[in-house]
């Protein structure tokens, strides 16, 4: 059987790119890797994930995903800061969907915080 790609895009399996992340054995060392994981965590249905590596002050209560979409591929744009040393970052980025014969994106620029040493997702402002 092949080995799942990871959604995000970056051509390995997901075990060697963001599921370790999604199953808590590694941590991301970069903004730009927790937004990768963050991508590939609504691709697969991990609210778990996309809660816990959610910014305390700004995580819903709960989530619920849209059943209706898939999430089909994944473009960083541009990144701010994020860095392994730094304590911010900005992502810029497009995700792809289809919904049932309707394909679209979202195109969003991502706020994330580090703190005790890990990279949370703050908000996001839509590009339209
Ligand atoms: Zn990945």
């Amino acid at each position: 059987m092949p080995l799942r790609r990871c959604p995000c895009g970056t051509g390995l399996p997901l075990a060697e790119c963001c599921g370790p992340l999604h199953e808590g054995t590694a941590t991301a060392g970069t903004a730009e890797q927790l937004m990768r994981s963050r991508y590939s965590a609504f691709a697969v249905g991990d609210t778990g994930y996309l809660l816990t590596t959610w910014h305390p002050t700004t995580r819903p209560r709960t989530l619920h995903l849209d059943d209706g979409l898939r999430w089909t591929g994944l473009d960083v744009l541009a990144t701010t800061g994020g860095s392994l040393l730094a304590a911010e970052g900005t992502v810029e980025f497009r995700a792809h969907y289809v919904r049932g014969r309707a394909a679209g994106a979202q195109h969003e620029v991502s706020r994330f915080v580090r703190e005790d040493g890990r990279w949370h997702y703050l908000d996001g402002v839509s590009r339209g």
